[in-house]
């Protein structure tokens, strides 16, 4: 055995008495954290909620015994993975009853039009990314139009409204306007529940400051108030009540640490959205300077 393993296990066995989260279930240790489509099985966040998705990228099912929800369904190739996550969960595909996403790019949405099918959920994306997740690719507009992949179109998508709840089945999603990485991206947030403690969950979309080459975020003749209303959202996640973070990409807010089977921290950080926050602000300032001295 590895040193390297050996950690891992010893990281396996305490985590239960390290995090305030359910044990690790079915799932197993990432070789690589960040990689996009290698699996890591099904484990439960907290209460109702659980991860389904991958090492690299997040989904996350909420379960209720009057339907449950999927937040992202990130890439085709990983539905196969994402519906035996989902299965592990204890959930029947067909009573997913609505799938939403964070924002319109195909390693977040590539397998939702294939498990929307699957499960009969209905799809429901704000303004402009629920556009792209109609058209199967991205729109002007989008600050990665030209570097995006393609994705199988998803056809109808519901639009909601950003801050008023979404009540499915059991479960109440709160979407929350977080325009910046792409004009429609979104972040959610929840209540769950476990041992009679409930908690605010936040699923926070990407807020980094990624484009084609000859994009810039500071032109604001090309795309008005784009800039200001990135930097509005985001504030807007700093200022969430946010006992547990969640992010489409794990990474982002280093959900090994806290949930999974190499979890060593409490999985209840109510200053992780403020870090996260203040580290996004950071970068997309650093990126308009970089535009203003000519460079993206
Ligand atoms: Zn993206």
């Amino acid at each position: 055995m590895t040193d390297k393993s050996l950690l891992a296990v010893m990281l396996a066995c305490f985590a239960p008495l390290l995090t305030s989260a359910s044990p690790p279930e079915a799932a197993k240790v990432c070789n690589n954290e960040s990689e996009w489509t290698e699996p890591t099985g099904a484990f439960r966040i907290f209460g109702d909620s659980w991860f389904v998705g991958t090492c690299g990228l997040s989904a996350i099912l909420i379960k209720s015994p009057r339907g449950h929800v999927l937040i992202d369904a990130p890439m085709e190739e990983n539905v196969p993975a994402l519906e035996a996550n989902i299965r592990a969960a204890g959930a029947r595909l067909e009573d997913v009853r609505a799938i939403v996403f964070s924002h319109a790019h195909h390693d977040h949405i590539g397998g939702l039009a294939t498990l929307a099918r699957d499960t009969g959920a209905q799809v429901h994306g704000r303004g402009f990314d629920a556009d792209m997740a109609e058209a199967g690719h991205a729109l002007p507009g989008d600050p990665q139009l030209k570097v995006s992949r393609n994705f199988p179109p998803v056809r109808p998508v519901d639009r909601n409204v950003p801050g008023k709840p979404l009540r499915i089945g059991g479960v109440m999603l709160t979407p929350i306007a977080t325009t910046g990485h792409t004009p429609g991206s979104t972040s959610w947030t929840w209540r769950s529940c476990e041992a009679g403690r409930c908690v605010q969950m936040v699923y926070a979309d990407s807020l980094t400051a990624v484009s084609d080459d000859d994009y810039r975020f500071s032109n604001d003749a090309a795309h008005p108030g784009y800039l200001p209303q990135f930097k509005a959202s985001i504030a807007r996640i700093g200022a969430l009540r946010c006992d547990i973070l969640l992010t489409p990409h794990p990474s982002a807010s280093e959900m090994w640490q806290r949930f999974g089977p190499t979890a060593h921290q409490p999985a209840i950080d109510r200053k992780a959205c403020k870090a996260l926050s203040a580290r996004a602000a950071a970068q997309l300032d650093e990126r308009i300077a970089r535009e203003r001295g000519g460079q993206p």
